[in-house]
């Protein structure tokens, strides 16, 4: 399975993708996780913190070579975060081919409620959130028992500004390949285990 996923920023991509990883055994290659992990690297752009701060995207050369050297080793994955840009898309479909686009839908007021209250793992980078997803301890994970912890870009201007910069450069990149590729469409405004029903059974073809 190549596949692709996308949807709002809140939409619960990264719960889908971690259970799919545990499950399924298909690489979750999350690149907002993997760009927190090296924020503090040196590039000739500025270090990644410097865009993630502001609720920019990093440059497109520095995410695209972080990609093709995990790509390099994997047959089976789901790229989450990327690609973000037709740049991005150009640069992917020189490196490997696709099967399939999962699409996430949830209104922009959802994205706000739940990235507002939203809490991440410090270890592991599940998240949770107050109302929808609380953890069964306040401010530990349940998997393992890490403190959690609230994303600095979590702060209301700065996701407003996020949300802004997903509709100019991400959604053409979701239309675009909704034309070329396999679509499974989800309504993520349900509870996560009424969605990972629904999209693991219709993964399934894929895996
Ligand atoms: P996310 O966890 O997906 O919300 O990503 C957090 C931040 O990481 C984004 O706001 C961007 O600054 C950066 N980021 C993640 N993936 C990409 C990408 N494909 N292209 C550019 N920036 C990215």
């Amino acid at each position: 399975m190549k596949g692709l996923i996308f949807g709002p920023l809140g939409a619960g991509k990264g719960v889908q993708c971690r259970k799919l990883e545990k499950q399924e055994g298909v690489r979750h290659v999350e690149t907002g996780t993997i760009l927190r992990e090296n924020r503090e690297m040196e590039t000739p752009y500025g270090t990644p913190a410097d865009y993630i701060e502001a609720g920019d995207y990093v440059p497109d050369e520095v995410i695209n070579e972080v990609v093709e050297q995990i790509l390099r080793d994997e047959s089976r994955f789901i790229l989450d975060g990327y690609p973000r840009t037709m740049s991005q898309v150009s640069y992917l479909s020189s490196i490997t081919d696709l099967s399939v686009m999962v699409y996430m839908h949830v209104s922009d007021e959802t994205t706000l409620n739940r990235l507002k209250n939203r809490q991440i793992c410090s270890s592991c980078n599940e998240s949770y959130h107050e109302e929808y997803k609380p953890p069964a301890q306040t401010g530990q994970c349940d998997s393992c028992a890490a403190p959690l912890v609230e994303r600095s870009d979590d702060d209301e201007e700065i996701i407003r500004h996020r949300i802004e910069v997903y509709k100019e450069k991400t959604v053409p990149v979701i239309e675009h390949y909704s034309d070329q590729l396999d679509v499974i469409s989800i309504d993520a405004e349900r509870p996560h285990d009424v969605v990972w029903k629904e999209l693991s059974s219709a993964i399934r073809p894929y895996l």
